[in-house]
């Protein structure tokens, strides 16, 4: 695909022809809702096909003309999404303690902590995080290259999760009752720890290649399991 195409954030689709794109909206959370209006409006004048609700929690417009894209984003106003490439593509973010009943642990806060502090830094390979604000895992961590869950004692880290290709894996727990800056830190660690060692596949990949008590060693952690 031609590099300005990438840029703007378009997806061939399936008819060769037209792009999707996905506007970056931080957590899925919209407090000001002219921009639904925006996006819905765009939608129409632009003929798109579809608007599509995505797991990384993004509305895609689908089936746009690329001479309509620049028009496209100035009027959305918006940013594109890192939907693909080698690099962190999303942050998927539960309600967490504001909004969700059941929260323990304040997810929309550490999430978009870390959507501001990793979304679409460039990475040896894709990689995506989850955080979930109690045990329920409704951002689905478990399947995240990281993942946070929220428990009483704080929170509990996990690592090397993903669902793509015939073999999912579950990921690790690396760590437990971490407070907020505790598990900011960690998860700074474990993305360093994946952009140096350079290997171009999932980290839960990399961690089964060399080991879960390497891996963990590495990071200076004691296994858990
Ligand atoms: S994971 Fe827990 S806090 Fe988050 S939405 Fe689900 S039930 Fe609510």
């Amino acid at each position: 695909m031609a590099q300005d195409l990438l840029d703007k954030g378009a997806i061939i689709q399936r008819d060769k022809t037209t792009y999707a794109i996905a506007p970056h909206v931080p957590g899925g959370i919209i407090t000001d809702f002219n921009m639904l209006r925006r996006i819905a409006d765009v939608a129409e004048k632009y003929g798109a096909q579809a608007v599509k609700l995505t797991s990384a929690e993004r509305f895609a417009l689908v089936g746009l003309r690329p001479e309509d894209l620049d028009e496209v984003w100035k009027e959305l106003g918006l940013s594109p999404g890192a939907a693909i490439g080698l690099c962190v593509r999303s942050v998927k973010i539960c309600p967490g303690t504001t909004f969700c009943r059941l929260a323990v642990q304040d997810a929309v806060g550490v999430g978009l902590k870390l959507d501001g502090k990793y979304h679409g830094k460039i990475l040896p390979y894709k990689f995506k995080m989850g955080v979930s604000g109690c045990p329920n895992n409704c951002s689905e961590s478990s399947i995240k290259d990281l993942g946070l869950v929220g428990m009483q004692s704080g929170w509990r880290v996990l690592a090397g999760g993903f669902v793509s290709g015939l073999k999912p894996r579950l990921a690790d727990v690396i760590a437990t009752g971490l407070n907020d800056e505790q598990a900011m830190d960690l998860i700074d660690r474990v993305v360093g720890w994946f952009a140096q060692a350079g290997k171009s596949k999932r980290l839960g990949k990399v961690i089964d290649e060399i080991g879960y008590e390497k891996f963990m060693d590495e990071l200076g952690l004691k296994p858990l399991s």
